[in-house]
């Protein structure tokens, strides 16, 4: 491409495409200017033209080279913001051609990572503090009984085991591939694994939870498959008043095993049913809210049902609560 062509057409050009577009000439001097680059860069064309990046931007990064094809762009711009820009580079006939990307992809994707760290770090702040908080109080409180021991160290264990849990689920969010997920298949009785997910649940939630599966045999990976199971019904029990019981049932006919985890909690409106399967998804706006939850346990558990080549289904109404249908087909 000739630049001086370029330069001629750069305005019908620029107007063409959605994203900014910026032209340097070999100087490194700005030569054209697009609307949506003055857009995306709140830098109008009569300030950018004949001007230097440097004199525009706080920081190119990594520092303008030659491009044969498009260099990927961060440049941070000098408000008070400081924003990150994300932009490529290519070389024309000595200069360059630069464009900056839809600024709003990139602060949704920016406000979702800040969103995430804040939910993930208040999922794992809450239970340090408590497990600080109890032995701090096992130290502190001379007058404790074996008995007052005993329920500080169930607390401590439990916030243990639910650290572990939360830490678990991000390792598993992060395996982008559900095949890989699945180790090795060994055949179980459902009522070891339910006894597995009590296990998980502690006994005061455990105790909130009725179980219907009789005789029930399944190939699967069984620390996978309960740690999907135990997910459901920990979400019954977040999702229903506190004295709310929630049932798990199962049967298995010649298909293969359908285990449903029934709640009669607070539901979920159809706005959002779609999507609450999805990484990060939370019905409740603010992340950091009261029942906590990163929103990576539905996703996780689908991506454990999907790994055994079966799925989860939610039917669910609101103030009158939800089932989750869990279902593994017999093995090909
Ligand atoms: P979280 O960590 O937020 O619980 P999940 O992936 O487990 O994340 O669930 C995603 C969202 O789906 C939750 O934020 C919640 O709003 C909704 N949800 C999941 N299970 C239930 C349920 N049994 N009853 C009501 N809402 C539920």
């Amino acid at each position: 491409m000739n630049l001086i062509r370029v330069e001629g057409d750069f305005d019908a050009f620029a107007a063409f495409v959605s994203d900014g577009i910026a032209l340097l000439n070999p100087e490194g001097i700005v030569a054209g200017w697009s609307p949506a680059a003055a857009r995306i860069t709140g830098l109008d064309r009569v300030d950018a033209m004949g001007r230097s990046l440097d004199e525009l931007f706080a920081r190119v990064d990594p520092p303008l080279g030659f491009a044969l094809v498009p260099q990927p762009l961060l440049i941070f711009t000098r408000d008070e913001n400081r924003r990150a820009l994300h932009a490529s580079a290519l070389t024309i006939d000595g200069g360059w051609l630069l464009s900056f990307g839809q600024q709003q992809r990139y602060e949704a994707i920016e406000q979702l990572k800040s969103e995430i760290v804040a939910a993930v770090s208040h999922e794992l702040k809450t239970p340090i503090a408590t497990i600080k908080a109890f032995a701090t109080t096992m130290r502190a409180n001379a007058e404790a009984t074996a008995a007052d021991h005993d329920e500080y160290l169930a607390t401590i264990e439990e916030q243990a085991d639910h650290l572990g849990n939360v830490v678990e689920n991000l390792l598993l969010a992060g395996r982008v591939d559900p095949e890989h997920l699945l180790t090795g298949r060994t055949s179980v009785s459902l009522d070891a694994i339910l006894d597995d997910v009590a296990e998980r649940l502690g006994p005061t939630k455990a105790a909130r939870v009725e179980r219907n599966a009789n005789a029930i045999s399944i190939s699967c990976d069984p620390h996978l498959l309960a740690g999907a199971i135990a997910q459901l019904v920990e979400n019954g029990l977040k999702y229903s008043p506190e004295s709310a019981t929630v049932v798990v049932n199962a049967e298995q006919d010649s298909e293969g095993t359908t285990i449903r985890v029934a709640d009669r909690g607070i539901g979920i409106g159809n706005d959002h049913l779609p999507y609450i399967f999805d990484r990060f998804y939370r019905v409740e706006s603010n992340l950091v809210s009261v029942t906590g939850g990163a929103g990576l346990g539905l996703y996780v558990a689908r991506s454990i049902a999907r790994a055994h080549g079966g799925t989860i289904d939610v039917e669910s109404r609101l103030h009158e609560g939800t089932t989750m249908t869990l279902r593994l087909p017999v093995r090909a």
